[in-house]
């Protein structure tokens, strides 16, 4: 690593705000608190941030609560302009805004560029949503009455962000808030929190009036959020993280009927049928499997094969796996970074040598890596047991479990085995049996003939355990919506 790279990344990390964004005030935790941030490339220590107690957070609502009202007041197109000035504004601090999340998370850092764009692309998007807020009027059936229907700001909301998109799963919660006129409180992860408070920064350059955004970086996230949730102030908590954490704060938010938004885990499957262009196939498990070195709730986490064209496909996929580069996200033509942490490797490790010992072969890969990092290899496994931890466990790494199936039926009904619905894959040339298959699948979304399915302008989202609402699309702003009707009697 040069002198010159070394010298900008400190003053990248320098240059970050690392304390809690409050009220439009910029202030240590009450308790003097800080926790540390660490780049898991290295296991070395970043910098540290400021770690709020229940105080701040409380803080942090009463401040949203105090600016709701106005918030909600001020004119759309001026709501859009703040959201398309902060778009503009990560547009041009990309390349740093890229660096330090690279830092933080350890992704490699065209994939954090590409991270930055798509978290732009949801301000873009409901800065134009913001003003096609819609309603009606109209006539009661027995045309005596007439009715108003207008669309109000749902009111203060708690958005709770995880660790492996540090800024999209923040923009995408921020979005469609500040569309709908609801100020926030949000909880980053505390892996992850210097992205969020640069997006903080950037929102404050961009107008965002004191109060509407606040940021609350926290180690005790429970103790933090749990009274906010039950405070009856919020009247609205969206959440993206695990399905476990996601249930408890689905109790939680019962205590006082919050309106709630939930992504949580996935487990999709990748089917290529035996109709299928192979290379593309390939081409398109490689995105599915690989974006985010696997860190990533769509991530494929299973891997259905038709049998006659198995060895093609794995011999195919193993080959490209194993030619990709790990290391430093920040080194030129690293394409894999780090695990988050010593947790994450430990449970990708566990879970291929948990699959191994079931009887599954190791076609690449199959190691942790060398480094002082949490690195672990690309691996292919093939004929993984329908008994391996993985096929129900989020792997959430680098590891591509391949499997045989033989009829259409079986395969559709080995992907709806799970508790889980986010998304699914669909490899196959034949138009009938695509939208049948799509149309078969228990989940929110489903990529045909592609391996990528996030995109701000479409609806994202799960069915069964893998949450409730829609991020994105045209009904994202629905979210943070509520629906008032106004009964006009005729004279
Ligand atoms: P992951 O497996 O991605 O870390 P988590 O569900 O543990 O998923 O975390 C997602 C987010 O939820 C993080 O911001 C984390 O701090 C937060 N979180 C975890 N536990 C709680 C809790 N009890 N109350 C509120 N937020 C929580």
């Amino acid at each position: 690593m040069s002198s010159a790279s070394q010298e900008r990344e400190a003053r990248v990390v320098d240059a970050a705000p690392k304390q809690l964004y409050i009220n439009g005030q910029w202030r240590d935790a009450r308790q003097g608190r800080v926790l540390e941030v660490r780049d898991p490339s290295t296991g070395s220590l970043l910098c540290t941030v400021a770690n709020a107690s229940p105080e701040d957070g409380r803080d942090a609502l009463e401040a949203a609560q105090a600016a709701q009202q106005g918030f909600a007041a001020m004119p759309p197109r001026q709501r859009a302009t703040i959201l398309m000035r902060a778009f503009e504004l990560m547009h041009e601090r990309k390349d740093d805004l890229a660096l330090l999340m690279t830092l933080e998370m350890g992704k490699p850092l065209a994939d954090a560029a590409g991270e930055v764009v798509y978290a732009a692309e949801f301000f873009r998007h409901f800065a134009e949503e913001a003003t096609r807020i819609s309603g009606g009027y109209q006539d009661a059936p027995t045309g005596n009455a007439r009715f108003l229907i207008r669309q109000e700001p749902v009111g203060p909301s708690l958005l709770i962000t995880p660790w492996n998109f540090p800024l999209a799963m923040g923009t995408r919660k921020l979005g469609p808030a500040i569309a709908a006129g609801c100020t926030s409180v949000l909880k980053p992860a505390e892996l992850t929190p210097l992205s969020m408070l640069a997006l903080a920064q950037i929102l404050e350059d961009a107008g965002a009036p004191p109060g509407v955004v606040n940021i609350v970086v926290t180690s005790t996230a429970g103790q933090v959020m749990e009274p906010l949730i039950r405070s009856g102030i919020a009247r609205k908590l969206s959440f993206t993280g695990s399905t476990q954490v996601g249930k408890k704060l689905l109790e939680q938010c019962a205590d006082k009927v919050l309106r709630t938004s939930m992504e949580l885990g996935g487990n999709a499957a990748f089917v290529v049928f035996e109709d299928a262009d192979v290379d593309k196939a390939v081409d398109g498990a490689m995105l599915a499997k690989m974006r985010n070195s696997g860190e990533a709730c769509t991530a494929a986490n299973r891997i259905f094969i038709h049998r006659s064209v198995l060895q093609e496909f794995s011999e195919k996929l193993a080959q490209r796996m194993g030619e990709l580069k790990v290391g430093r996200g920040v080194d030129e033509g690293v394409q894999v970074g780090p695990m988050v942490d010593a947790t994450q490797l430990d449970k990708v490790k566990e879970l291929v040598d948990d699959a191994v010992g079931a009887g599954a072969e190791v076609v690449v890969g199959g190691e942790v890596a060398p480094g002082d990092g949490y690195f672990y290899q690309p691996t292919v496994l093939r004929d993984v047991p329908r008994e391996a931890r993985m096929w129900t466990e989020e792997i959430f790494g680098p590891v591509a479990p391949l499997t045989p199936f033989d009829s259409e039926k079986e395969v559709v009904d080995l992907v709806n085995d799970t508790e889980y619905g986010l998304v699914n894959y669909v490899y196959t040339n034949d138009l009938n049996r695509a939208l049948r298959v799509a149309e078969s699948i228990e989940s929110g979304m489903v990529g045909l003939n592609q391996g990528v399915v996030s995109n701000p302008a479409a609806p994202f989202g799960g069915m069964k355990e893998s949450g409730l609402g829609r991020e994105g699309g045209d009904t994202g702003i629905d979210e943070f919506l509520e629906t008032k009707y106004i009964g006009i009697a005729m004279a």
